[in-house]
């Protein structure tokens, strides 16, 4: 039985010598479970944070001399659980390693699936990643404008079809030329953007003329730099991952501010929402006057003002508030006749 193990914490760019491959014996079910011989290993970005101490933000780390984790499709080679027979094909999550015993908790059966492997890819995690991530938080509408990075990859990919299925324009970004065409070509996006050439964020703007409405955030760096100003007054971003930032030192838990950002949503599963309060007194502000009259009248809400005497104060109360030298809600009594 080989299975590759981790044995240094990568500063950067993970090295092979970060890796080991050791041989041993193949493990032997008990009774209630099952041997699995690995059929299909998936590798996939978020490896990258395990490999780290602290994890990805939202799981522990691999430790130091464990099997490095990854969802697998394995078969059934040896079966002492009445749930499960020789020859069958499950998904199951053993690692990097030829064999595996299992109680058979968090195996999914997958029947004769043509194609197992697509149960690691687009009728997998990655593909269940971009129907959620696009569809309940993108939330795009026909004629709008996605935007999507790592636009070939295992999820960007499936993004970029739903949303044309959406009947949205859709833009990808990708490295290099064969990538872009066959975004094109083949996934049928409106465009494909190659970000390793120069001036990504004027080469952005002019594809996506009436700015974006969905960006689906799957890299961040300079990708995000070219989104940001191109926007749309209530525009959505799903933040799935940050892949130009994880070979950062410290990764998700460095210093940088910006992946510091990314990384805290992501893994916090924040919803950051601006809102300027002036679109809002149409359907609120009757609601609002309401309940908040009540809770005052009811002393569940208490009000405190700083009252300033007088409209020269004006200018010194204003800077004073922004020192913090107010105590409450300020407001100049300009005149009490
Ligand atoms: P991909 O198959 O897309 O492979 C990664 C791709 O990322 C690369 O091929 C490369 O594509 C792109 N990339 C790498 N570095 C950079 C960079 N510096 N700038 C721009 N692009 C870069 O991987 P997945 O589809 O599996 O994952 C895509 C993203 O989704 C990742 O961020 C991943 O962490 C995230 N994810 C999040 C999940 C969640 O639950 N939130 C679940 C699954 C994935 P190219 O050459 O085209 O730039």
């Amino acid at each position: 039985n080989r299975r590759i193990t981790l044995t240094a914490r990568p500063q950067g760019l993970p090295r092979t010598s970060d890796f080991q491959l050791e041989t041993q014996a193949a493990p032997e079910p008990a009774e209630g479970e099952v041997l699995l011989r690995t059929r299909f290993l998936s590798l996939d970005p978020y490896m990258r944070g395990m490999m780290d101490e602290a994890g990805p933000g939202y799981a522990p780390g691999v430790r130091l001399g464990q099997t490095m984790v990854g969802g697998t499709i394995s078969e059934v080679v040896e079966s002492r659980n009445p749930r499960f027979k020789v020859g069958d094909t499950v998904l199951s999550n053993v690692g990097w390693q030829d064999y595996a015993v299992s109680d058979g908790a968090g195996l999914t059966p997958l029947g004769d699936l043509p194609q197992p492997s697509l149960a690691l890819g687009g009728l997998g995690m990655p593909g269940f990643t971009a129907y959620v991530g696009l569809l309940d938080i993108g939330e795009p509408k026909a004629g709008e404008t996605v935007v999507v990075a790592a636009a070939t990859g295992a999820v960007g990919s499936v993004v970029g079809q739903l949303a044309k299925l959406k009947g949205a324009r859709v833009v990808g970004i990708a490295g290099g030329v064969d990538k872009c065409r066959h975004a094109v070509e083949v996934l049928g996006f409106d465009e494909c953007i190659d970000h390793r050439e120069p001036d990504l964020k004027q080469r952005l703007a002019v594809a996506c003329p009436d700015g974006i409405d969905v960006y689906f955030e799957n890299v961040g760096g300079d990708v995000l730099d070219a989104v940001l100003p191109l926007l749309n007054l209530h525009s959505r971003v799903p933040v799935c991952g940050f892949i130009a930032h994880y070979n950062e030192k410290g990764g998700a838990h460095g210093t940088d501010k910006r992946t510091q950002l990314l990384a805290t949503i992501l893994a916090r599963r924040v919803r950051m929402q601006g809102f300027i309060i002036l679109d809002h007194y149409t359907d609120r502000f009757a609601a609002f006057r309401r309940d908040m009259s009540q809770w005052i009248a009811q002393g569940r809400i208490r009000l405190q003002e700083d009252i300033v005497d007088g409209l020269e104060q004006a200018p010194a109360a204003l800077i004073g508030l922004l020192q913090g030298r107010n105590f409450g809600k300020v407001v100049v009594r300009v005149t009490d006749e």
